[in-house]
């Protein structure tokens, strides 16, 4: 059977002196393994179409417990991101991080959902246009929405007490419980930041806006501090695997 499936280049690894084997995100089947054979009798577009960062049109066929790749149609390769290594760092980690939560051979609204948005932030690391932090507390903030931690941003996570929206007001974001909480509900032994109006006012507008609409916009300094700090934590809460192109991005930035 050929499945035909548009997918993103997430991973790559060479086996023996033939083969290489790549993980796809793909927007029918989630994430899987494919084996993209280097054989003489195909031709250079396989090599090409099997590195990362390309995004096209995927022909495989089951094989074993895997898919082989008959062909690819190149729909984007994102060479521009090679051009800059910390943009490319950058890109390397969405990927890896894309790489560590797409859900195996599993479809879905959610799954489009979050390939849509890997590739919305592809495009705008490319176009260079936005603080690559803020690239990334938008993409992970609104990657862990689509995976099921959205962030109550409303009303006290513990009690549900509706929180009032006033520029002059600090909000409590705790981790743990996945939200704000009210002053009278902070939890003693649990890890919390405060944010600003305008750094909740931000993280709302990151979690429900149109994805297509979600690189428009600029911040200040003091609400990228606050939005990063929160993203961070947060990010770390739930996917807990230490991810190498983070530990890269410090090394660099610093
Ligand atoms: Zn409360």
């Amino acid at each position: 059977m050929i499945i035909k499936t548009k997918a993103l280049v997430v991973k790559e690894s060479i086996v023996g002196e033939s083969d290489k084997y790549i993980t796809l995100f793909t927007k029918d089947l989630g994430k899987i393994q494919a084996i993209a054979p280097k054989s003489k009798k195909y031709d250079n577009s396989l090599a090409s179409g099997t590195q990362l960062f390309v995004y096209g049109e995927f022909m495989l066929t089951a094989y074993k417990d895997t898919y082989r790749l008959m062909n690819v149609e190149i729909i984007n390769m994102f060479h521009e991101l090679r051009n800059d290594l910390t943009v490319l760092s950058y890109a390397s980690y969405i990927l890896e991080f894309v790489a560590e939560v797409a859900q195996v051979e599993q479809g879905g609204p959610d799954n489009e959902t979050l390939l849509s948005l890997t590739l919305m932030t592809l495009h705008s690391l490319v176009k260079n246009k936005h603080p690559l932090k803020l690239i990334r507390c938008i993409f992970e903030l609104r990657a862990l929405s689509i995976l099921g931690f959205m962030p109550e941003l409303k009303q006290c996570v513990e009690c549900s007490r509706p929180l009032r929206e006033d520029p002059e007001n600090t909000y409590i974001f705790v981790y743990e419980s996945g939200g704000l909480v009210c002053e009278s509900c902070i939890p003693y032994h649990q890890k919390h930041s405060d944010i600003s109006f305008s750094t909740l006012y931000t993280m709302k507008h990151i979690t429900h806006t149109p994805i297509k609409q979600l690189f428009s916009f600029q911040v200040n300094a003091t609400i990228l501090n606050e939005l990063e700090s929160v993203c961070n934590l947060y990010s770390r809460f739930h996917i807990e695997k230490s991810f190498k192109t983070l530990d890269f991005i410090k090394q660099i930035e610093d």
